[in-house]
């Protein structure tokens, strides 16, 4: 049931055979929460969660938030044969809710690798298989053609070959949460949706987790990370899980980030609002003399690095 046979590496380790492709990263869903479709929300998407990392032949999915249907079809309709690894960052319905609709699960020839963090001794597959059970949606879980692997990712590292390492760290967040590095062809993403950056207290905190995600962050040619709140909005939130915009760009500078998106839009935040918020940000950081760009995550056009 568990795929033992990813090997650990450590950070910066070299690995032979590396893929030199500069990775191909593809937002399918930016949306916190709940889905939001609507005239507001079409520019940036009302999709949750959902990410794809392209290198070579090579598919990596982050998260299963209602954004996966599309990234099913497309990858369909490139062949039947979908081979891929799926990467969850914690359970919440806006990052698991799309899977059941994920089009390779019916198709006997796909084979699926799931990594998730473990949450209180239950395993990932009972999670997944639980949100189809007969209550909740008409097909059972049974019904999945595709070759299914599961296996736990906690804190750590993961490499699948062709020079693609996946590593996670605990994020501050309700529920065992992570955030993941991606360093593939030379290249670094960072994807960390669900973060709490300041107030509150999680079970992560009393070490030097700070310090921690700095280094996690340092140098990534993009960050996607939570903010979902301005400044003004947070404080009836504290202990909801997630940041402010000013926060994010604030872990953005000290970890020396070359481009910061905002991700996990609230489901209210219209387009216009948001570009607002972008723009607000990008000032800010021009006035404190940052060399880092600064954007919000939205569905489709695919960002190449290495071409930019
Ligand atoms: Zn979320
Ligand atoms: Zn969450």
């Amino acid at each position: 049931m568990h795929d033992h046979a990813a090997q650990a590496v450590k950070p910066g380790e070299a690995i032979q055979g590396a893929n030199t492709s500069a990775p191909r990263v593809t937002c399918w869903g930016t949306r916190g929460s709940i889905a939001s479709p609507g005239p507001n929300t079409a520019r940036y998407g009302g999709n949750t969660s959902c990410v794809e990392i392209e290198v070579g032949a090579r598919t990596l999915i982050f998260d299963a938030g209602t954004g996966i249907r599309l990234l099913g079809r497309k990858l369909m309709a490139q062949s039947s044969v979908v081979r891929t690894d799926v990467f969850l960052t914690h359970f919440h319905w806006d990052h698991i809710q799309g899977f059941p609709f994920f089009a390779p699960l019916y198709e006997p020839a796909a084979l699926l690798r799931i990594m998730g963090p473990e949450q209180a001794s239950v395993d990932i597959q009972t999670l997944f298989a639980g949100q189809m059970g007969p209550v909740y949606f008409p097909v059972p879980f049974a019904a999945i053609a595709a070759g299914l692997q599961f296996s736990h990712l906690n804190e750590g590292a993961w490499t699948g070959g062709d020079g693609i390492e996946v590593h996670a760290m605990r994020m501050r967040h309700p529920s065992f949460t992570v955030g993941y590095r991606i360093r593939a062809g030379g290249r670094t993403v960072c994807y960390i949706p669900d973060n709490e950056l300041v107030g509150a207290q999680y079970d992560v905190d009393g070490g030097n987790w700070r310090e921690r995600l700095i280094d996690f962050v340092g140098g990534a040619d993009v960050l996607f990370h939570d903010a979902m709140f301005t400044d003004a909005e947070y404080p009836p939130h504290l202990g909801w899980g997630h940041s402010t915009f000013s926060q994010a760009l604030e872990l953005a500078a000290e970890g020396a980030v070359r481009r910061l998106s905002f991700f996990h839009h609230a489901p209210e935040r219209t387009d216009d609002e948001l570009s607002a918020i972008v723009d607000e940000i990008r000032a800010e950081a021009e006035r404190r003399g940052l060399a880092l760009e600064v954007d919000a995550a939205s569905e489709g056009s695919p960002i190449v690095l290495g071409e930019s």
